[in-house]
């Protein structure tokens, strides 16, 4: 595995700093009070080629790789995680489970449109009664001539309302059949498909998240992802590299938080010195890093396993789990070191603290991370 960055990593890293000075720092405040997820600079991220890294050239992509990936969030995160979680989604979820899964048809049709960010993608799994049991799912889709009719609702969907597009998963066989279960392509204004109640949420708040409403929703048969029966096996596979992607989004709220707070600490002074000279800051500081250190290694392990068409079942997980976990440490050991006005919005902290908890949540909990590094560890 290669540690130093390489050019590519280096490019888009700088591209993305460059891009968030403009486009993304003076506005994110605003967006975190307002909770508005500010669609036209994921048009703008897209022009970049951020909105389809993984995706070939041949179908409108950047043709980058994981470990540039990695990169892209971890910066993007660093700026503002809201915007990071929402590119990793669009990347990750809808676009990966198409690039993934999908027919060549359905590849051409849509991968062009979501790579060059012209559409923004969701994807919807979760329901409001099987979030971790997932599984168990109760929206049902069941064939009518040639067409499937959905009815049931998903919610904590990423960008739902504003999504041009959706990968839903459904049930087309018995609760309880891994293989009952089917993956369909619907596009926004389809007849029956509607956005319900935008969550106000703790953190992350620039990123949209929505219900998903189907009544009697009408999809043709051709818009189904792959075979009947197999949409659950694949949303499990379109995970283990999703949860790569949120290890990088921890990361980068990792060193974003402690980037912050390491410059205070240099400047804040108390007794008539910076308080970085107290062993009991410094500390805080050395444990951070080498925390962060750590996660870095997991997340571009897996990548770099990713990459090389290894399976990363394990290995995202465990990245997940690690990196999601010290992200919320750090964040909250920033907040410390910041004292009262980390406790204030005048200062990057408290965003960071906020934001920092959807790590430990979406695209799995840590329980069910453990849950999946235990089997694979007891098997
Ligand atoms: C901001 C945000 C964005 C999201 N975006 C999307 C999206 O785009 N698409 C999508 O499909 N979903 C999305 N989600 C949903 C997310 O993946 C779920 O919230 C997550 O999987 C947990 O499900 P749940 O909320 O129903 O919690 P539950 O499953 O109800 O879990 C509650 C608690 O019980 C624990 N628990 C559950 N089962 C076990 C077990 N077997 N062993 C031990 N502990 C267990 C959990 O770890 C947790 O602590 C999003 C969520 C959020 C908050």
């Amino acid at each position: 595995m290669e540690l130093v960055a390489t050019e590519n990593q280096t490019m888009i890293a700088q591209m993305v700093r460059d891009f968030g000075a403009t486009h993304i720092k003076p506005f994110m405040r605003e967006w975190d009070d307002t909770q508005e997820f500010p669609v036209e600079v994921f048009h703008k991220l897209g022009e970049l080629g951020l909105m389809g890294v993984l995706v070939p050239q041949e179908y409108g992509g950047a043709g980058f790789g994981y470990t540039e990936y990695v990169t892209a969030i971890a910066e993007l995160s660093k700026i503002d995680p809201s915007i990071g979680l929402s590119m990793a989604a669009h990347n990750s979820l809808c676009t990966g489970h198409i690039l993934q899964h999908a027919s060549e048809e359905q590849k051409r049709k849509y991968l062009p449109k979501l790579a060059s960010g012209e559409w923004i993608g969701a994807w919807g799994l979760t329901e409001p009664n099987t979030g971790s049991d997932a599984g168990n799912m109760r929206t049902t889709a069941v064939l009518d001539g040639d067409h499937y009719v959905l009815n049931g609702a998903k919610n904590f969907i990423t960008h739902g309302k504003s999504g041009n597009v959706a990968v839903v998963i459904a049930r087309t066989g018995e609760v309880g059949d891994s293989h009952g279960m089917t993956a369909f392509i619907i596009e926004r204004g389809t007849p029956g498909f509607e956005a319900g109640r935008k969550e106000d949420k703790l953190g992350m708040r620039a990123s949209e998240t929505t219900e998903l409403i189907f009544t009697d929703c009408r999809v043709p048969k051709e818009n189904v992802i792959g075979k009947v029966g197999d949409g659950f096996v694949q949303a499990l596979k379109v995970l283990d590299g999703g949860r790569i992607s949120i290890a990088a989004l921890s990361l980068g709220i990792a060193q974003g938080a402690y980037e912050a707070a390491l410059q205070y600490s240099k400047e804040r002074q108390q007794f008539n010195q910076p308080i970085s000279n107290f062993q009991g800051i410094s500390f805080k500081l050395a444990d951070m890093a080498t925390e962060i250190e750590a996660a870095s290694l997991l997340t571009y392990r897996a990548a770099d396993m990713k990459d090389q068409g290894l399976s990363v079942n394990r290995e995202s997980a465990m990245a997940k789990l690690y990196a999601s976990e010290v992200c919320v440490r750090v964040s909250n050991e920033a907040v410390q070191i910041f004292g009262g006005y980390g406790y204030t919005k005048d200062y990057p902290a408290e965003k960071f603290y906020r934001d920092s908890k959807l790590c430990t949540i979406g695209e799995g909990t840590s329980e069910i991370q453990k849950l999946v590094i235990a089997r694979t560890i007891l098997k």
